[in-house]
Formats: structure tokens, C-alpha cells, sequence
């Protein structure tokens, strides 16, 4: 294999090259020289890489070559599937500006949907569309009622593999497999590579190659601080923090509940903060308009969950705020990884209470490295120092103002699915 320097040295055919520039991708990314030649020799794939290494590309661009250098034959040609609906629908649309110039058809399939919307992906899915990028439950029931023509597969990609067995999607997957041709190409994407991603890799993958890129570290362009401070002081800090940097215009802040996320959002409004939060109890479209606003500048501060966390790409974002520690440190990569996309520089700053000692402890042990500790500003106060047990954050001192409040507490229906409508 030669050296892979440009996209020129892929040999990919000119619609591909015509959209790599449109995108104003310069040079491959570290994965995406390693992991195209690969998928482009027919190769299964097995790699380790972070959210905003450019893996998607990686996958996506070889794809979308092969496939637009095939024959036209009917039936779905690629299937990928994710753990989220914000990444299927943001995979589709990289999927779109990459296949821009040929005639590739893509539809994201997720949860959450109505009825109508199960008919619209229904009907797009026996036209025969070319690739599906779908979370797994949605795409079961589609596969379940035996109109999914799957006879022509040539490429399953597993993307975020890890999230999806944290989330308790392994069995779905395995039965996906077993609707799929034997005789395919399957990717597999993980940002950790446990044991239990190695297992399923040997039940889905055949004589993968692999690659493992990612280390669990933050891009070296994030500076990373802490604050320690006392829990009821952390909205005070985040105004102050918000305040002392009028020159950040994309902000997103962290929080480990969507209770805390709503309490946030509450204090941020009262205060009259451009600040909107998304959590899994806001309405699909809600949530793709929120997104939107924060991603076109319209607004400020963005509140959330994990929701958001990983492999939701938005560009610029100055600064992320961790109001809690997450529990699991791997997040917390992912979270500050939300800033600094693409070798841009950007911040992260997390506030830590007297109980979140040991969780962040965990974490700079994942990252190999002790973050810097901030003085606090005048007039707030650190601790409670003692009782360093990650257990006890699960008591969440935000639940009793905020629960005597009835504001925005929707519940969940589900969003309408945009049948792989751009969304924006
Ligand atoms: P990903 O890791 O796939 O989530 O990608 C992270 C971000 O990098 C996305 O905004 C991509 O559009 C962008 N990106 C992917 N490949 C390249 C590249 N070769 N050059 C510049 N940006 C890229």
C-alpha cells in the first residue's frame, strides 16, 4: 500500500473528490488514512476511535465510493447503526454532503417516531433507498414486518459499538446480523475496545483488520480547569464564568441528570441568559430546533445532558462547563470533546463539590494528567470537604426547589421523525 499524504492518494472517484472539497477537508485525519485503504480493499474493520477524530468520514467516504461505483441493483446497500437519534440524524447529514454528487439516497430511521412516520420510513424503505443509518429498536420493528430488501447488503457498520452495549442494545444487534447476507463488509467503531466489544466483534466481523487510535485523551488543544465548590454555589460560579467571558458565544454545559438540566436552565432564564436545555424529556423536533439555533449562533448557552455528549458534532464551541463530574470518566472525554473540534482551540472547565473528590480523581487518571485548580472567585465557598464517596452524588440536592416548580416538565411522546430530512 502507498503512503497516504491527500485525498488525492485514496483514488476515489471525482464525485467523492468534488464533495471532500465542497466540505473543505484539506488533508485526512490520522483514522481516515489508516482506516480508508482498508475499507476501500474490502476489508472488515474493527477501530478504536474518539468522536472528532473524523471517523465518520473514515467509514463513510470509502462507502460511498464503492457504492457509487456499483451497478444499480435493489434493496438497502449500507446499513449503519448508532445508539442515538442525534447521531443517526447527524450521520445522514454528513452522509448527504458527502454522496452530494452522485446518486446515493440515505434515510436516518430512529425512535420516538408516530405513526406517520413509521409509514414515511416505511414507504422509503420499500422504494429501495441505497444506505440506512438507524438506532436499533426502530430498525428491528421495519425488519420484523419482512419488507426490508437486504438481499444486496454490502457494508454494515457498527458505529459507537461501546455506547451501544452500554446501553443495553446488544442483543438487538445480534439479531439485526441475522437478517443481513452472510457475504458483506462489516465496520466496527468503538471508542473503548472492553472485552465485551471484542465479543461481539467476533460474531459480527470476519477477519477484521484493526486499528486503534483512539487513547482516552482529550485533544491537546482544550484547556482543562476545575473549580472545587460547594453544590449550591455552582449556579452562582456558572454566571460568573458565563459573565467573565462575554467573548464566548457557543457554551455548553454539562449536567449528570436531566433534573439538574431543567434547574439550570430555570436559574440561567430567570436571569434572562440566552440558555435553552435538551434532555430526553423535550420532543424530537424540540430538541433538532434547539440544536439548530445553538449551532446557527442564535443561542448562547446550550444545557444538557449526555444526550449530547458524544459524536454530536457542532463547530466553534468556546467552552464546555461541567456542572457535575460524570459518573462513567469516559464521558467526561467525550463531553469536553465538544470543544476543540477539528485541531480548533477551546475550554473546559468543571465544577467539582466535596462528594465528586474521587470521581475526578478517576478521571485524571483515564486523561494522565492532574487538571489545574482554579482559585474561586471572591465570596464563594469550596466543600463540603468530607464524604468523598461517588455514591453519594446520586443524592441530588437540586431535586426539592426544583420539583416545587412545575415548569416545562413535558412528558415524552416521542419525536416525529423527519424521515432523514436534513434538519436544518
Ligand atoms: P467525527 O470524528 O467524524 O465526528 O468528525 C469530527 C469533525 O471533523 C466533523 O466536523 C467533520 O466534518 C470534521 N472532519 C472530518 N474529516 C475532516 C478532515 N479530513 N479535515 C477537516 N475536518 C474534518
Amino acid at each position: 500500500m502507498h503512503e497516504i499524504n491527500s485525498f488525492s492518494d485514496f483514488g476515489f472517484n471525482e464525485t467523492i473528490n468534488e464533495a471532500i472539497d465542497s466540505m473543505g477537508f484539506k488533508t485526512p485525519t490520522p483514522i481516515q488514512k489508516q482506516a480508508i485503504p482498508i475499507v476501500l480493499a474490502g476489508s472488515d474493520l474493527i477501530a478504536c476511535a474518539q468522536t472528532g477524530t473524523g471517523k465518520t468520514g473514515a467509514f463513510l467516504l470509502p462507502l460511498i465510493n464503492q457504492l457509487s461505483n456499483q451497478a444499480e441493483v435493489a434493496g438497502v446497500k449500507a446499513l449503519i447503526v448508532v445508539p442515538t437519534r442525534e447521531l443517526a440524524l447527524q450521520i445522514d447529514q454528513q452522509l448527504e454532503a458527502m454522496a452530494y454528487f452522485t446518486h446515493i439516497s440515505s434515510l436516518a430511521i430512529y425512535g420516538g417516531g408516530d405513526g406517520s412516520g413509521f409509514d414515511v420510513q416505511k414507504k422509503a424503505l420499500t422504494s429501495g433507498v441505497d444506505v440506512v443509518v438507524a438506532t436499533p429498536g426502530k430498525l428491528l420493528s421495519h425488519l420484523n414486518l419482512g419488507y426490508v430488501n437486504l438481499s444486496n447488503l454490502s457494508f454494515f457498520v457498527l458505529d459507537e459499538a461501546d455506547r451501544m452495549l452500554d446501553m443495553g442494545f446488544i442483543d438487538d444487534i445480534i439479531r439485526i446480523a441475522k437478517f443481513l447476507p452472510a457475504k458483506r463488509q462489516n465496520l466496527m467503531f468503538s471508542a473503548t475496545m472492553a472485552p465485551n466489544i471484542r465479543k461481539l466483534a467476533k460474531n459480527i466481523l470476519v477477519n477484521p483488520k484493526e486499528l486503534s487510535l483512539a487513547i482516552a485523551k482529550p485533544a491537546a488543544g482544550i484547556k482543562q480547569e476545575v473549580y472545587h465548590v460547594h453544590e449550591d454555589e455552582k449556579v452562582n460560579l456558572l454566571k460568573h464564568v458565563l459573565d467573565a467571558n462575554p467573548s464566548y458565544t457557543r457554551i455548553v454545559v454539562f449536567a449528570s441528570t436531566k433534573t439538574v438540566v431543567k434547574y439550570i436552565s430555570f436559574r440561567l432564564q430567570a436571569d434572562r441568559y440566552a440558555a435553552k436545555s435538551i434532555h430526553s424529556d423535550k420532543e424530537q423536533p424540540e430538541r433538532e430546533s434547539i440544536l439548530l439555533d445553538f449551532k446557527q449562533g442564535k443561542l448562547r448557552i446550550l444545557i444538557a445532558t449526555d444526550v449530547i455528549s458524544r459524536g454530536i458534532d457542532i463547530e466553534n464551541i468556546n467552552l464546555v462547563v461541567n456542572y457535575n463530574v460524570p459518573d462513567d470518566a469516559a464521558d467526561y472525554v467525550h463531553r469536553i470533546g465538544r470543544t476543540a473540534r477539528a485541531e480548533n482551540k477551546g475550554q473546559a472547565i468543571t465544577f467539582i463539590n466535596g462528594k465528586e473528590h474521587r470521581k475526578f480523581q478517576r478521571i485524571e487518571q483515564l486523561i494522565e494528567r492532574q487538571v489545574e485548580i482554579m482559585p474561586l472567585p471572591e465570596g464563594f465557598k469550596t466543600g463540603p470537604e468530607k464524604s468523598d464517596r461517588a455514591d453519594d452524588e446520586k443524592s441530588n440536592r437540586h431535586k426539592k426547589p426544583f420539583k416545587k416548580k412545575n415548569f416545562s416538565n413535558k412528558k415524552h411522546h416521542g419525536g416525529k421523525p423527519s424521515a432523514g430530512k436534513k434538519t436544518q
